[in-house]
């Protein structure tokens, strides 16, 4: 099986709308929504839940009312500035500090050096994840509660339950979602991919990121393709971001015009390659024969 992953420099380039159409265009592949930050995925493939579980993230200190004998000594330790003093107790046993959920990165550091035993250091529960149906075929998401900030490892997990799934089914094709960027999430969905699409717009910040993407991909030895959606917008920026992309080795794919009918797509919750009348949906289908092609061919 192979894992095309799309992904982007930034937001905002369209590529959640390419991922849906090629789910469309693919038949039946494990579909995976990798971009966990900010999932919206869902909002075009309509999924029926099958089966949830809890994302435990990672662990978080508490501090233990009545055990702590407010020494201070967590808060001078904790070098992420999360022990916050609470204010004076009424009396020994009265809790004076706490620490600050959202600061706290569950390094562990206050629970080892307390001598009172007074921190609680404890799994937290960060999300859920789900297995669902599709039209398309199965898919993998999930969905984050602030604030949840491991979502590297919540990525990982959705890919290896979609390759599970792609063995189960069995499908020859599992189709990622990335996140836009190129922090954590990104290499997490990264990482030992067939193929990398990144989808660009013909602007100064899309040509910028692209770059930082690029040599992402390179770092991690995994072949790219680049697709500049919208690129009538702006012709010879969009030749000016291919020209740069080939230098960097990039397979240049069908450019995708900017289309009314994407918006309407989404208005309707549905793929953009499912409005016949639409000039987006026949480039986005010669993208995808080219996708086909690289997928099956000598590049990956
Ligand atoms: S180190 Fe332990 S006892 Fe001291 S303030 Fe922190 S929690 Fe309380
Ligand atoms: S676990 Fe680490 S980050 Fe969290 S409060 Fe303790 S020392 Fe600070």
């Amino acid at each position: 099986m192979k894992e095309l992953v799309v992904i982007s420099g930034k937001g905002g380039t369209g590529k959640t709308s390419l991922v849906a159409s090629f789910a469309a265009l693919a038949g039946r592949s494990v579909i995976v929504d990798c971009d966990v930050d900010v999932p919206d995925l869902h909002l075009v493939l309509n999924p029926a839940v099958e089966h949830r579980q809890p994302f435990v993230g990672g662990k978080r200190a508490r501090i233990r009312p009545g055990h702590c004998i407010a020494c201070g000594k967590c808060e001078e330790l904790c070098r992420y500035d999360a022990v916050l003093f609470d204010g004076p107790g009424n009396g020994a046993q009265a809790r004076t500090f706490r620490v600050d959920e959202v600061d706290c990165e569950g390094c562990g550091v206050c629970a080892w050096f307390c001598a009172e035993k007074a921190i609680a250091f404890e799994p937290v529960v960060q999300g859920e994840w789900y297995r669902s149906a599709t039209r398309y075929g199965p898919m993998l998401h999930a969905r984050l509660v602030p604030p949840a900030s491991n979502s590297g490892k919540l990525v990982s997990t959705l890919r290896e339950e979609g390759r599970r799934e792609a063995a189960r089914i069995p499908s020859e094709l599992i189709l990622v979602d990335g996140s836009p960027g190129i922090g954590c999430p990104v290499i997490a969905s990264l990482t030992g991919a067939a193929l990398a699409l990144v989808v660009t717009e013909p602007s100064l910040s899309g040509e910028h990121d692209l770059a930082r993407v690029l040599a992402l991909t390179r770092q991690l030895g995994v072949p790219a393709a680049v697709c500049v959606n919208r690129a009538d917008i702006d012709e010879p920026m969009a030749q000016r971001i291919e020209a740069r992309a080939r230098e960097d080795k990039a397979a240049i794919l069908p450019r995708v015009r900017f289309d009314e009918s994407v918006t309407e797509a989404q208005m309707r919750g549905v793929p953009v390659v499912a409005l016949r009348h639409s000039a987006a949906a026949r480039d986005i289908e010669r993208c995808w024969e080219e996708l086909k092609s690289l997928l099956s061919g000598d590049v990956v």
